[in-house]
């Protein structure tokens, strides 16, 4: 009889964000230095039947929710059979991805079939701007990919992250493309994840500088309702298609009903993205550690998962001001 997994504040853990690689081909001034981070060798990352082990273990106690994240997860050559038999053999009730849909034209057919809803990260309606933040050029590219998710019927919801200075003026233009489209953007606050600088530095475009910033240009935005465990607040102007969202991802406000947790690309299993602590459980794994000692490790660690992202950042080791890149935590 399957066992839920708990927190110590009584929050029933069910989502698992797995990062099946710390590269990117994108080069997200917000995320990771020009000249990218010292990505892992292979050796050090996890394989594919690894990876598909600790979901097994997790599917075992009742994670049912499946995100998959990266680094860009389709710039992990052999993904889509992966993909594939985690559906098929774990059948999460939730299965979805979080992508820069540059690489995914030729799996649109394929992405269809596995996932109900797929995250296309997007900081900008405007070629240049994409340009200046990614340090590629890859909108056409990413737009195109976007039109064939949502002709393939794929729910697609674009995540923006809000950078003072660089693409606030995207803002209004995101949510006017809502208005004849059936896509679901979601604005981010920026987060301190790139390896780089500390969090004095980042936006102050906050989630309700977001809201204000919206409702004086769009008269009628209703609230909508938020399920439990989502990060997302929702919203709709009225008479459009699509609905925009905030999600106040530094301001932490939703941490009270978190039901994730993290695994990185190299296999350390992290309770909040503010954590610097991890579990390795790629090194007890590769010692050939039975399924029932890795699902009490991963029990024990979530009994230590922090009361929220304010705390875990505390806990960091008298606060670290440096923050590693996102694409090797996993987003
Ligand atoms: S900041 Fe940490 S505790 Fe809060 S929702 Fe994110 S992962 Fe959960």
């Amino acid at each position: 009889m399957e066992k839920p997994l708990f927190d110590s504040h009584g929050r029933r853990i069910n989502y698992l964000r797995l990062a099946v690689t710390d590269r990117c081909n994108l080069r997200c001034f917000y995320c990771m230095p020009e000249k990218g981070i010292s990505f892992l060798e292979r050796k050090d990352l996890l394989s594919f039947d690894e990876m598909f082990r600790i979901l097994k273990v997790a599917r075992g106690m009742g994670v049912d929710k499946f995100r998959i994240t990266g680094g860009e997860p389709f710039a992990r050559k052999g993904i889509m059979p992966f993909l594939k038999k985690v559906k098929q053999d774990l059948k999460p009730t939730a299965f979805s991805i979080t992508t820069n849909a540059t690489l995914i034209g030729n799996y649109i057919e394929e992405v269809a079939r596995l996932f109900q809803a797929v995250n296309v990260s997007l900081d900008a309606l405007d070629k240049e701007r994409f340009f200046e933040i990614t340090r590629r050029d890859d909108y056409d590219a990413v737009i195109a990919n976007i039109h064939a998710l949502l002709d393939a019927g794929v729910q697609v919801k674009v995540n923006a992250v809000v950078l003072s200075g660089k693409n606030t003026e995207d803002i209004l233009p995101f949510v006017e493309w809502t208005k004849n489209l059936p896509i679901e953007v979601r604005f981010i606050e920026e987060m301190p994840f790139n390896g780089t600088r500390d969090s004095k530095e980042i936006s102050d475009w906050n989630y309700k500088k977001i809201l204000e910033h919206i409702q004086g240009e769009f008269k009628e935005v209703e609230a909508l309702p938020v399920p439990s465990g989502a990060t997302s607040l929702m919203y709709q102007v009225k008479g459009f298609q699509g609905k925009f969202g905030i999600i106040p991802a530094f301001s932490r406000t939703f941490c009270g009903s978190c039901n994730r947790i993290r695994i990185t690309p190299k296999g350390e299993l992290r309770t909040c993205l503010y954590s610097t602590k991890g579990t390795d459980l790629l090194t007890p794994i590769r010692k050939g550690m039975e399924d029932a000692s890795l699902e009490e490790m991963i029990r024990d660690a979530v009994m230590k998962k922090e009361k929220d992202g304010f705390a875990a950042a505390a806990a960091r080791d008298g606060f670290i001001p440096i923050y590693e890149s996102m694409t090797t935590i996993g987003g």
